[in-house]
């Protein structure tokens, strides 16, 4: 796969196994140009970094080895993991982001992804459903890569969970219900950072969290019977 180098300074200089990569995770950019982007990733001064960074016309350009943890994820948790820099591949697409006017991911960063989320996972035997979005595992942190990114169509490459269409033919169940069911399939599938006994006014940002990956359209931070239905069914596919 063909790539640009720009290199960054900013990455753990003890290198890893391979064995400790376990997770690709998937960012936006937020900036307001490509260039700006590198720029920043390249900034001693930021200590921000990532391995790859895809452009809009679909580009690869590396910027830390991947036997190196480079610092994209920040305070971060997902299942019993901590900390996920150590254990993953961060890969940013550049998008201007909800700050400065969010795009659609186009086809050519798109194809690009898949193609070298393929080859990563395929290299480190990385789990599909360990192929994740920064909101994931920062929920209360961060909103990237957001509603547009298309996890319906890099699951059909099996990159990232999704779930299968299903009747909603569940009986109505009560509000102070759904949170409880809810919370304890989202603490199955790997979400952090909330108490499924005890309600916290953060949780909106959990639930925004999971809408914008499973139901892009209706990101309201409130709960519903239809994410209930999801979760459910992510839970039990764990
Ligand atoms: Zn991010």
């Amino acid at each position: 796969m063909r790539k640009l180098l720009e290199l960054s300074p900013n990455f753990s200089k003890k290198t890893r196994k391979s064995s400790s990569i376990k997770f690709i995770i998937i960012h936006y950019t937020g900036m307001q140009s490509e260039i700006a982007s590198i720029q920043r990733l390249k900034n001693k001064k930021a200590k921000v970094s990532c391995h790859y960074l895809i452009n809009r016309k679909g580009k690869i350009i590396q910027m830390v080895p991947e036997n190196k943890t480079a610092w994209h994820a920040g305070i971060s948790r997902w299942k019993t993991y901590r900390n996920l820099n150590i254990n993953s591949i961060g890969i940013e697409l550049v998008n201007k982001g909800h700050r400065f006017g969010y795009e659609k991911f186009n086809d050519l960063q798109i194809n690009k992804l898949v193609a070298l989320c393929k080859n990563i996972r395929k290299k480190y035997n990385i789990k599909k459903n360990n192929i994740l979005g920064h909101s994931d595992i920062a929920p209360l942190r961060k909103i990237d890569p957001g509603e547009k990114f298309p996890w319906k169509k890099l699951s059909e490459y099996n990159l990232g969970s999704w779930y299968k269409n299903f009747r909603n033919d569940l009986k109505q169940t009560k509000t102070v219900k759904i949170r409880n069911l809810f919370f304890k399939n989202l603490f199955k599938i790997g979400y952090r950072y909330y108490s499924v006994k005890v309600p916290k006014k953060s949780d909106r940002f959990i639930i925004r969290a999971f809408q914008r990956r499973y139901t892009p359209k209706n990101v309201t931070g409130k709960l519903n019977q239809k994410i209930l239905l999801i979760s459910d069914f992510l839970a039990k596919s764990q």
